[in-house]
């Protein structure tokens, strides 16, 4: 089924090629990175500076995104840019190891840190949310979250279905910049996928970029696909244009049982991310303006509702688990005692992954040719020949996913592996194999850098699930590494109050400088998360810490 595409429109495209625009290629970069976040192809509202993640955005509106730019192009290469909330308020005097660019995003005492005060900000115009890639300038499209999508359901696979989806049936909602990643990883790992979206282009986004293979409106048709093709074994990924809740009920009512269940939808900003099921979307978006408080009623009932049909799925024998929304703690401010009787992803799948310094490593072409993207495939690829998940991985991805945007590249890479790759990308720069420089960023839900309770630190061993000094850390470390830029933002991934979480991005133009900063931002970035591990009692991060001399005693002994 072939849906209509709304079209949007924007004033620039992002620059490619090897002429700067700015003065140095960390501004240039910059500068780049910037467009390319609210490029159509990349971003989900362009027109509303918005990249993803509910109503994250790049800039604060279109004045303060022509000032930025305007203050990257004269930016010498010993000032520091600032940015406050999506605006430049200063160009400071610093030095050329110093980043370009820092940015805070989102930041509101703790006593006022709900969406209500922040909503009021925002109205005035002197806030905006910056999620987390959104507003530090390193989203790279849908490709940024779909490997980490691709292990956690590898990972599903492997705990409790021997190893592959083949013949199973996962059920979630949400086909965003970022849910729009699941069915794809579904499909990557032999899986069947059956997905609930409102939004008739979102639906259709994902099919054009080939992440979704079909879609239909009608929910028994979608369902009995679904079916035939789990029976069949064969890998298939399908989009049902409904709220959530319809299809859980429809399903509960004809007695299937998932044999996952999820969702993404942008439950963690109720206000604007979260589709209350009573009612039809376009009653909804009325009603959101006319009476926001009945508006915010329906939408917690619907919470509560679609969280009560997971546990209830959970009670016939589904895996359930939370994707990172805070949809579990909207379910329990609407009186669902025990919402939190299913976990979160971090705890149940990736925290191991956290404890070796593993985490969603990025880089971006600046030239905007994807020959140089294939280069740096074939460089990891040579680089790490022992690890076969990211063989499997580049091949795959190399296989199915498109490009949006800058041509880009995401890699989980853990202690030791970043600062390699990250020096060999610089080398291959250097020595004129690639066209212009790369970008290397990273998500912030990583091993060192959030704070998150209902997220990344969901359940740590020692209880310090809140202590927020950490991404605090990560922040002030990795400006005094030199990273290209750095940024501190609140409320990512789960809305205000719940994260804190900070951002790097650091440049590999080939030359000695880069070559200094990268092999200390890379060691330290990943290094801090396994320190932070390891302070919380795990294990493995223990032994991670020791083997790369991260710990304090390997220096005091
Ligand atoms: P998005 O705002 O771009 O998309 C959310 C989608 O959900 C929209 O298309 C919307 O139409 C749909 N939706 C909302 N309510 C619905 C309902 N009741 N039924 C069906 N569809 C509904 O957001 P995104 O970038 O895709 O992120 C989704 C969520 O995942 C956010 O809360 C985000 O913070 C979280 N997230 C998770 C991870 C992770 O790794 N787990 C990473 C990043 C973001």
């Amino acid at each position: 089924t072939t849906l209509s595409t709304t079209p949007h429109k924007v004033k620039h495209t992002t620059p490619t090629g090897s002429q700067l625009t700015c003065k140095g290629w960390e501004q240039e970069a910059a500068y780049r990175m910037l467009l390319n976040n609210i490029d159509p192809a990349v971003a989900e509202r362009p027109e509303d500076l918005v990249v993803y993640g509910g109503r994250g955005k790049a800039a604060r509106d279109h004045e303060s995104l022509e000032r930025i730019l305007s203050c990257l192009k004269v930016l010498e290469n010993h000032e520091t840019l600032l940015v406050q909330s999506g605006k430049p308020v200063a160009m400071v005097p610093t030095h050329p190891a110093a980043p370009r660019v820092l940015i805070s995003n989102s930041q509101l005492v703790p006593k006022w840190a709900n969406w209500d005060h922040f909503n009021e900000l925002e109205k005035r115009g002197l806030m905006m949310y910056g999620q987390m890639t959104a507003g530090s300038w390193i989203y790279i499209g849908t490709q940024g979250i779909v490997q980490g999508t691709y292990e956690t359901f590898a990972e599903a696979a492997r705990q409790h279905f021997q190893g592959s989806l083949q013949g199973t049936l996962s059920v979630t909602a949400g086909l965003g910049g970022m849910g729009g990643a699941q069915p794809l990883a579904v499909t990557m790992n032999g899986g069947v996928c059956l997905v609930a979206e409102v939004d008739r282009w979102r639906i259709d986004k994902r099919l054009e970029t080939q992440y979704l293979d079909v879609a239909y409106n009608d929910i028994d048709r979608a369902i009995n696909e679904a079916l035939k093709a789990k029976a069949a074994g064969v890998a298939r990924s399908i989009g049902v244009r409904c709220n959530i809740i319809h299809l859980l009920e429809q399903l509960l009512e004809r007695n299937i049982t998932p044999d996952l269940i999820t969702d993404q939808t942008s439950a963690h900003d109720p206000d604007l991310g979260y589709y209350p099921a009573q009612i039809s979307a376009e009653k909804a978006l009325a009603l959101r303006e006319e009476d926001l408080k009945a508006y915010r009623k329906l939408v917690a009932q619907s919470m509560a509702r679609h969280v009560e049909l997971i546990l209830e799925f959970q009670q016939q024998g589904s895996i359930a688990f939370d994707y990172g929304n805070n949809l579990r703690a909207g379910a329990q401010e609407a009186c669902v005692k025990n919402a939190f009787d299913y976990p979160g992803f971090v705890p149940a799948f990736i925290r191991p992954l956290f404890c070796e310094g593993k985490g969603p490593f990025r880089w971006a072409a600046l030239s905007g040719d994807p020959e140089d993207i294939y280069t740096t495939d074939e460089l990891m690829l040579n680089l790490f020949p022992e690890n076969e998940s990211l063989h499997r991985w580049i091949k795959l991805a190399r296989e199915k996913v498109a490009f949006q945007g800058l041509p880009a590249r995401i890699c989980w890479l853990g202690q030791g592996e970043r600062a390699r790759a990250g020096l060999a990308i610089n080398e291959l720069v250097r020595q004129g194999k690639l066209k212009a420089p790369i970008v290397i960023g990273r998500d912030h839900l990583d091993t060192g850098s959030v704070a998150s309770p209902n997220r990344e630190t969901e359940g740590m061993l020692d209880g310090s699930d809140a202590v927020a000094d950490w991404p605090i850390l990560n922040a002030l470390m990795n400006t005094a590494g030199g990273a290209s830029w750095v940024s501190l933002h609140h409320g990512g991934g789960v809305g205000m109050g719940y994260s804190i979480h900070a951002g790097m991005v650091i440049v590999a133009d080939g030359s000695d400088a880069a070559a200094e900063k990268l092999s200390r931002v890379l060691r330290n970035d990943p290094g801090l998360g396994v320190i932070r591990h390891a302070d919380a009692g795990y294990k493995l991060a223990e032994t991670t810490a020791k083997a790369h001399r991260l710990d304090l005693n390997s220096r005091l002994d």
